[in-house]
């Protein structure tokens, strides 16, 4: 841990979920000339908090120098600790306006999601013994975060400026509906959440809460930051890395693949999102039956996102039958 390049320091603190892909997650102070931008902030827990302030302590940076909370997207990875640390610094909290709209329903008053939640996955074809198999699976997760609202909300192409760097808000949904990225043209810097990760293809679900087709606007997303000259990408988890663009390429090749692995599971009848979740290949070479409920969840999601994505191209057709959605090749 140090200054990943001068004015910047890089800070990983450690991952709340014990059965996580993620060794941890980076956030980033920035030095201004009146004070710091913290890029993120770690999960709400007291092994995250004090990996933070020994940091803070060992490089004599005090709370109060803290002016400002850039929060990448409301996943409580991200977000979680945002409120503990605004409470010891009177920062700032600074997000997507998408995201903020986020929060009510996602930590506050969660009965409506979950409805939403039990209604998309018996809409796609889990029955309702599985339907509450999944439900448990992310029970807890508000116990991680603190449900702070965001003291300005940021939009696409606004700037923020603080000391020497000059960075550009890019609004990059897929992930989360309203996830941002930082850029620094100048200095050819891209702050890239969990956007563009170098290791882990990040995940892109179709939730009840998610804007239209979020994997065709995640690949969007990608194409538009393909087009910037950057230099030096600061993730959200695993390491900085060099070139995006080879990185881009391999997440988008990975979706493509994918999507050919549909359309061969749609071979011979039509199928809901669920059925077909079962038939993939997932990550670590695991098969649905391995994968806990919450990442059974996600993969549903993550299936419904592939074929909404190919509905809306026209390479699938979607039916529906007795209450549930099913698919079709053309
Ligand atoms: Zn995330
Ligand atoms: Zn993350």
């Amino acid at each position: 841990m140090a200054e990943i390049y001068p004015g910047i320091h890089w800070i990983k603190l450690p991952i709340a979920l014990e059965d996580s892909d993620l060794e941890h997650i980076n956030v980033y102070l920035i030095k201004g000339s009146k004070g710091y931008l913290l890029v993120d902030s770690g999960w709400n827990t007291d092994e995250s908090f004090s990996t933070f302030h020994n940091y803070l302590l060992k490089n004599g940076i005090a709370f109060q120098e803290i002016k400002q909370i850039l929060v990448t997207h409301v996943h409580p990875d991200h977000y979680g600790a945002a409120g503990h640390i605004k409470e010891l610094s009177e920062a700032k909290i600074l997000m997507h306006q998408i995201e903020k709209d986020l929060i009510k329903p996602r930590y506050i008053d969660m009965n409506e999601l979950l409805a939403l939640t039990d209604k998309q996955l018996s809409d796609n074809g889990a029955s309702e013994d599985e339907v509450e198999t999944l439900r448990d699976a992310t029970l807890g997760l508000e116990n991680y975060i603190i449900a702070t609202q965001p003291d300005t909300t940021l939009h696409d192409g606004e700037t923020i400026n603080i000391g020497t760097f000059n960075f550009r808000i890019i609004w990059t949904p897929g992930h989360s509906s309203g996830h941002i990225c930082l850029y620094e043209p100048e200095k050819k810097i891209l702050f890239s959440g969990d956007h563009i990760l170098p290791k882990i293809t990040p995940n892109v679900g179709l939730h009840p809460h998610s804007i239209d087709n979020p994997l065709g606007r995640y690949i969007e997303s990608l194409q538009q930051i393909k087009k910037l000259d950057i230099e030096l990408t600061l993730p959200g988890h695993d390491e900085p890395f060099k070139n995006p663009k080879r990185r881009i390429n391999e997440i988008i090749r990975h979706h493509n693949l994918r999507n050919q692995e549909i359309l061969t599971a749609l071979e011979s009848d039509g199928k809901s999102a669920y059925k077909i979740a079962q038939m993939i290949t997932w990550s670590n070479n695991n098969g649905w039956d391995d994968l806990p409920p919450f990442h059974q969840r996600m993969a549903v999601f993550e299936t419904l996102a592939h074929l909404e994505m190919m509905a809306t191209e026209g390479r699938v057709d979607k039916y529906s039958h007795q209450g549930v959605y099913y698919y079709k090749q053309k």
